[in-house]
């Protein structure tokens, strides 16, 4: 897709969706026969009805999971042999990009320039580092003595439940089933209700590159239904989660009542930015501390939305991020010019507006945007917000607010800096700006979080971990080979030697 304004409106124009589940290889509707809408964020209007699964499609697709893990085909085939599939499987990803892009543009607002240039080239090449790792894995055989053998190996978990967000929605399907189908377990996917369009399709786009029927299915729903199902389910494994701090507690309740399935959370963030008066560019600082607020309309896990800096260079800091935020465009999802789109629901705009609310009512100084805009389109936008003299006490510095709001806060030294930093309930992501490199490594094993950026803001490539400290995360990690582990269950085999 050449991303023209004109062909990227008129392809969307064209899509036709895939809305039921897809279990043991087939669409299936729901045995009630219910749906629900999903919406476009930039319009206000319906997309699509979707097949509303429930306990029953839970229960198929997990019995569909069982036998095929089962039966072998795919959880004992030869390494080399899921490599290919998977690898397959990358390829029919990217020879339909430019659809799977769209999908995540419509049901979610985000711009189309971040879907086709990051989320779905960030997907496919997520899916190919996972498959290309299977066959270079060894075991270990472990320093006994003579008359015993010992090999420590790793095995599939089993069958896995995969529950989403709806922020990146088929790259967090990606970093889900890429390590889960590698590692050999059998999946079932509940993407989140607001987005299940590129989930269900991408699970057609798995059958086709010969992914077995029942090893990779996709149920959509609601939370509370289909979400709770999995999470009770007495066969599921293993759970995988993203999404919020409130929603992980749930499975781990889920998992505790019923069969003590594995959990894996990846949750909130809060994340912080801290600028050190030795900063080495301030230009470029304030690119980066930009993008970490504003990118993806600031609804994202890792969203830096503390600006920690020092006092000393604080005005002409913000100064320089006010004028660059005021550049990055608001506006129509489909539109490559668009740097910020939709975000997700009205609802979640009516949060975000209520945050500014209390960062107003609670003394903050707001010094860019606040407002809703574009309403006329029926669209759920809203312009870039700063606020500058937040104190660490106020809500907004405090609680995840997952939309484009920045709160600036000043210290004056190094000890205030990283307790301020750590003045949260989460740890997912933190950066850090210094010329200092004693300061950078101190500051960066000071912080309590998964990954500290220094010098720039970045959650690292596929070939790192990905995950939190404190209450953004709990047992696992997305992302690298680290992420193979949580699949796997480990085996020691003892062996007597005559
Ligand atoms: P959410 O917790 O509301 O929903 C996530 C998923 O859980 C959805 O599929 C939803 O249907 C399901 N769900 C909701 N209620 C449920 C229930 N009672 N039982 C079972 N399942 C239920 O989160 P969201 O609003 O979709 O996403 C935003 C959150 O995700 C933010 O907190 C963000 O920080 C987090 N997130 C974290 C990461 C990470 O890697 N740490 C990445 C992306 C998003």
């Amino acid at each position: 897709m050449k991303l023209k304004y004109s062909d990227v409106k008129k392809t969307a124009g064209k899509l036709k969706f895939r809305t039921q589940a897809f279990i043991d290889g087939k669409f299936v509707g729901a045995r009630s026969g219910q749906t629900f809408t999903t919406e476009n964020p930039a319009t206000g209007k319906p997309l699509a009805e979707i097949a509303a699964g429930d306990i029953p499609e839970v229960n198929r697709a997990v019995t569909a999971a069982r036998k095929a893990f089962d039966r072998g085909l795919w959880s004992r085939a030869k390494p080399g042999e899921r490599k290919q599939v998977l690898l397959r499987f990358a390829d029919r990803l990217e020879a339909n990009a430019d659809e799977l892009a769209l999908l995540d543009t419509l049901e979610a607002g985000k711009p189309i320039g971040d879907c086709a240039t990051m989320d779905i080239p960030d997907t496919i090449h997520c899916i190919r580092w996972h498959a290309e790792a299977i066959d270079k894995l060894y075991g270990h055989v472990s320093p006994t003595g003579p008359e015993n053998l010992a090999l420590i190996l790793r095995e599939p978990v089993g069958v896995v439940g995969c529950v989403i967000p709806w922020n990146f929605p088929a790259q967090m399907a990606a970093w889900k089933i890429g390590p889960a189908l590698a590692t050999g377990n059998s999946v079932v996917l509940k993407p989140a209700e607001l987005t299940s369009l590129s989930a269900i399709r991408m699970a057609e786009l798995a059958a086709e590159a010969g992914v077995p029927a029942g090893v990779f299915n996709v149920v959509p729903g609601l939370g509370e239904t289909a979400g709770q199902a999995i999470g009770r389910h007495g066969d599921v494994d293993l759970v995988a989660f993203t999404g919020s701090t409130e929603v992980g507690r749930c499975f781990l309740k889920y998992a505790a009542e019923s069969n003590l399935k594995r959990v894996i959370l990846e949750c909130g963030g809060k994340s912080p930015q801290v600028v050190f008066a030795d900063a080495p560019d301030l230009a470029a600082v304030a690119n980066h501390a930009v993008g970490a607020a504003f990118w993806n309309m600031g609804e994202n896990c890792s969203c830096g939305s503390r600006l920690i800096v020092h006092k000393n260079i604080k005005d002409e800091l913000v100064q320089r991020v006010v004028k660059l935020a005021r550049t990055w465009p608001v506006g129509d999802p489909l539109d490559p010019r668009t740097r910020l789109g939709a975000l997700i629901e009205k609802p979640h705009l009516e949060k975000v507006l209520g945050y500014i609310a209390a960062g107003r009512s609670e003394g903050a100084k707001l010094i860019l945007g606040g407002r809703r805009i574009l309403e006329r389109t029926g669209g759920y936008f809203m312009e870039v917000t700063i606020f500058d003299e937040v104190s660490q006490k106020m809500k907004i510095a405090r609680e995840e607010i997952f939309g484009p709001v920045l709160s600036v806060i000043p210290f004056s030294t190094e000890a205030e800096a990283i307790a301020l930093a750590n003045a949260t309930d989460y740890g997912l992501a933190a950066s850090l700006y210094t010329q200092d490199l004693n300061r950078a490594h101190r500051v960066s094993r000071a912080i309590r979080a998964g990954t500290v950026s220094v010098n720039c803001f970045s959650e690292g490539d596929i070939t790192t971990p990905f995950g939190g400290f404190k209450q953004s995360g709990f047992f696992g990690r997305d992302k690298s080979i680290w992420a193979h582990d949580q699949y796997t269950e480990l085996k020691t085999i003892w062996m007597q030697l005559a």
